[in-house]
């Protein structure tokens, strides 16, 4: 099971569990942006699969340059586009190398994603390589999980995970500072076009 992180693997893993099916939890995210932010959730998750006795991979990746540069060309379609294929990719190449019989993922549990295009990359990279993808709406379990993942003291982020989706989670307060900075309450640059160029971008991200 490709996991994003410890809070949102533990609805999936319960419920999974609750199936008879154990999974094996599989870290592969260089999508998290900065590398303090990749590490602490990389040992939250570790830290977690050895608190429910679960098998932990971790493969591990990160570069902010590498993804940028894929990304940089269509940044609002980045999740589905780039961010879902690459990490799902590499969780079906370890499944298939390594004899599992099915895949999936713990981005199914947040209602944050794009979930039913989420689901179609999954079916795409099943098709393509045999592997079954299993599916689960894992989305009635969120709240649930995210709740016992404050109880039980995991790390819980802020964002997403990319450099992009941390802009998203300030966009008002930039909307508001740039507000400040023109003078022009959510209206336009009231001063010359070189102040407004210095200004805070505003640009419409997918946000989490
Ligand atoms: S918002 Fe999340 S899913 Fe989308 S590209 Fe960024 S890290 Fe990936």
């Amino acid at each position: 099971m490709h996991t994003c992180c410890a809070p949102c693997s533990v609805y999936c893993v319960d419920s999974l569990r609750a199936e008879n099916i154990e999974p094996t939890i599989f870290w592969y995210n260089p999508n998290i942006h900065p590398f303090t932010e990749y590490k602490v959730r990389r040992d939250c998750l570790k830290d977690y699969a050895k608190m429910i006795n679960a098998k932990l991979i971790l493969k591990e990746e990160y570069g902010l340059d590498e993804f940028c540069k894929n990304v940089v060309g269509d940044i609002s379609n980045r999740c589905v586009n780039y961010c879902y294929p690459k990490r799902l990719a590499e969780t079906v190449k370890y499944a298939v190398e390594n004899g599992y019989d099915a895949f999936t993922t713990t981005l199914l549990v947040s209602p944050y994603q794009k979930h039913d295009e989420l689901k179609k990359v999954c079916e795409k990279l099943a098709k393509e390589s045999g592997i079954k993808f299993l599916y689960r709406d894992f989305r009635v379990g969120f709240r649930e999980g995210q709740e016992k993942a404050k109880a039980l003291g995991l790390y819980r982020q802020k964002y997403c995970g990319c450099i992009f989706s941390e802009e998203d989670r300030y966009k008002k307060e930039i909307t508001r500072a740039g507000d400040a900075a023109w003078g022009t309450p959510g209206g336009a640059p009231a001063t010359t076009g070189e102040d407004a160029a210095a200004g805070p971008a505003r640009r419409d991200y997918a946000s989490f």
